[in-house]
């Protein structure tokens, strides 16, 4: 798909002008011109002009943009495709609308969440500043707020999907509509949370409106505990044979191959499990006397990978300790 800026939205004096000249610029149209000199003075193509990069999170910024030509409008929770030219070649992409509908001054805005070895939202983030040009696509998209509105909503949003129903509870304040939302957004930390001020100011303001901020790096999704039960459902269950076929054995396959431990080689049918600051090991250790144990063993912290040995200890402990 070739991807182009929108037709703007242009004065009809300026056309009429513009269609006067053309008789002294033919064969090519005064637009040509005028884009030539400017890309901003086309009628052909929207741009833009960045007026600012506000830093919402250490990882993401609003970008404030000032159309060339009228706004054409739009809805909240809509988006649009912005065009940048870096290294030459213009480049696309769709980010979801955060200015109101109706802004005093005709500005437009975006909300940008770094993406590492990411093109445009580093380019965004580091290196467009105040003056610099965009392209402006179409708006698109039909998420919005139901009509009528239903008596309760409930928003889940997680990272920078928060951008649009930032849109849309913006929109439920202004009309005075937020009576029973509840909001369950997962950010990394509290920090992080991208207009996390600005929905914990609301929820101070207003009595039906309820957040949940779910922070991935401290809360864990899933207990120890229920991970155990979900295991002892499973081994009493039709995939009892097939789990404990998958699961690496201690000492002797997979990625428990290595473990050195003597008292458990052989003993226990094991998953590791190792994610940015956490580090797991679950799953059933037989123990001397016979008895099968449940095992779950799960470290949240920076430093975890370092903690193994103390999951290998725990291991034995339960070969041994689980025969008594
Ligand atoms: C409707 C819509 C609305 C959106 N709204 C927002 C918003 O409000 N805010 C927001 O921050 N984002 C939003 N996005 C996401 C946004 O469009 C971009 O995808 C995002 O900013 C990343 O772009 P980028 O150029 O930085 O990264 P890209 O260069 O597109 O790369 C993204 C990732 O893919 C990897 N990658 C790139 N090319 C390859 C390849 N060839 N093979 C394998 N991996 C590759 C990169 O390493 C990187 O990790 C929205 C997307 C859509 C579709």
């Amino acid at each position: 798909m070739v991807e182009r800026a929108a037709t703007p939205k242009v004065p009809v004096l300026r056309r009429r002008l513009l269609q006067a000249a053309r008789a002294m610029t033919t064969p090519l149209l005064p637009d040509d011109y005028l884009g030539l000199l400017d890309p901003r003075w086309s009628t052909r193509e929207a741009t833009g002009t960045i007026v600012e990069v506000r830093p919402e999170t250490d990882e993401a910024s609003t970008v404030v943009i000032k159309p060339s030509h009228e706004w054409a409008g739009h809805t909240p929770g809509q988006y649009l495709r912005i065009g940048a030219e870096i290294d030459g070649v213009r480049r696309w992409r769709a980010y979801s609308i955060t200015s109101d509908p109706e802004h005093p001054e005709g500005l437009l805005s975006i909300t940008i969440k770094y993406v590492e070895d990411g093109l445009m939202s580093p380019w965004f983030l580091r290196q467009a500043k105040p003056g610099t040009l965009v392209f402006l696509g179409e708006v698109e998209g039909t998420f919005g707020l139901p009509d009528p509105l239903p008596a309760k909503i409930l928003s889940i949003s997680a990272g920078s999907g928060i951008t649009p129903v930032m849109a849309l509870q913006r929109q439920l304040d202004r009309t005075d509509n937020v009576t029973d939302v509840v909001h369950i957004h997962s950010a990394r930390t509290p920090g992080l949370f991208i207009f996390g001020d600005l929905f914990r100011e609301l929820q101070g303001r207003r009595p039906g409106y309820l957040l949940h901020e779910r922070i991935t790096s401290e809360q864990e999704r899933i207990t120890p505990q229920g991970l155990a039960r979900m295991l002892q459902t499973a081994y009493v269950s039709g995939v009892m044979p097939e789990l404990m076929a998958s699961l690496p054995i201690t000492g002797v396959d997979g990625t428990l191959r290595r473990s050195k431990s003597r008292v458990s080689q052989g003993w226990a049918h094991l998953k590791t499990g190792s994610l940015r600051d956490a580090a797991a090991l679950a799953g059933y250790v037989h123990t001397t006397s016979g008895k099968r144990l449940v095992m779950v063993g799960v470290i949240n912290h920076p430093n975890a990978a370092a903690a193994r040995p103390a999951l290998e200890a725990l291991v034995d402990w339960a070969v041994k300790e689980g025969s008594k």
